[in-house]
């Protein structure tokens, strides 16, 4: 349970009434992005249960369902280059990149995953 208040994400919208399964750690570091962004940001996808459909299809659940990361929309070469420079500025470590899919997956980590790393999908 946390109860951080944020200036650009609303839990109904962003977290989609998950905002309270959010590592408050990873909460904190989303305004500071999205003002070092400079764009807005939209959410694709934040918590995700052991028994969501991707979580349950891994070995194990992953960053999400430690609420330990979100998956931010992002469309093109630039504002995927902005974005991914702006969470390194962050203090983001884990990144996932999807062209394809047209989105960022910016994570904190959890006990056991490689603190720094970067990967595509
Ligand atoms: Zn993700």
């Amino acid at each position: 349970m946390n109860n951080i208040k944020l200036k650009y994400f609303s839990d109904a919208e962003d977290f989609k009434g998950n905002m309270h399964k959010m590592d408050p750690k990873l909460l904190g570091m989303l305004d500071p992005l999205r003002k070092t962004y400079g764009f807005p940001i939209i959410i694709n996808s934040s918590y995700r249960s052991p028994d969501h459909p991707i979580e349950a299809a891994k070995d194990k659940p992953g960053e999400h369902a430690h609420g330990a990361a979100v998956d931010v929309k992002c469309v093109g070469g630039e504002a995927t280059y902005l974005l991914v420079a702006a969470a390194i500025k962050c203090g983001f470590k884990r990144i996932g990149i999807s062209r394809k899919s047209n989105f960022v997956h910016l994570g904190i980590g959890y006990p056991g995953a490689p603190k720094t790393t970067i990967w595509t999908y």
